[in-house]
């Protein structure tokens, strides 16, 4: 990885990256094959109508982001574990987003957002098979919010967002940029191969 990529990488996973330099450009293809392979275990039993959520823990250690902790969920919810060992700087998490009827692409949850949050998670990644979906917190971003609340204006949105005639996965990545609004979170969007790119800047 070129070093300007990687310092960049390095100072947003280390919650160092302040809101006024953003990069355009967020480079997670190093780990895009776990990501994937996760992915896929996620939905190995899809045609028996079963999917398990997966997840991890993001840690920056000896220069380089990594993937620790590995989880198994259920269809819908996961408990990612928070530790880290000494060597290692906690940055955030990562799961998966299987849905047994085959929906693609779905961003964050309410529940998503507030662990996001009041865990001051770096960097939170949601892998939606074909499209991933990355919070960064910067200096400008929530340090903590009630859950029960902002699970309730999510789904708010979301029934407003569908109403509306929104398909599930734009009703719900319009709700993402709706709380990122809120909370001045900036949202990465990008494809499996981990190159994401700055769809909202708060
Ligand atoms: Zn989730």
């Amino acid at each position: 990885m070129a070093t300007s990529r990687h310092n960049i990488l390095q100072s947003v996973c280390l919650g160092q990256c302040k809101s006024t330099d953003l990069p355009a450009q967020l480079d997670l293809s190093d780990n895009a094959a776990e990501m994937n392979r996760l992915w896929r275990r996620s939905i190995q039993q899809i045609r028996r109508g079963i999917v398990t959520e997966f997840g991890a823990t993001l840690v920056w250690e000896h220069g380089r982001l990594l993937l620790i902790n590995i989880v198994q969920g259920t269809a819908g919810e996961i408990n990612l574990k928070m530790q880290v060992y000494k060597a290692q700087r906690f940055v955030g998490t990562f799961h998966t987003h299987p849905y047994e009827e085959g929906w693609l692409g779905i961003a964050f949850s309410g529940e998503d957002f507030a662990s996001a949050i009041n865990a001051q998670e770096n960097l939170s990644i949601v892998h939606g098979g074909n499209r991933i979906a990355v919070l960064v917190h910067t200096d400008k971003s929530s340090k903590a919010v009630n859950r029960h609340s902002i699970i309730k204006r999510a789904n708010a949105l979301l029934k407003r967002y569908l109403i509306e005639g929104n398909l599930f996965d734009e009703a719900v990545l319009k709700l993402n940029i709706d709380l990122c609004a809120i909370h001045k979170i900036p949202l990465y969007l990008g494809t499996p191969d981990g190159r994401l790119t700055l769809r909202y800047k708060p």
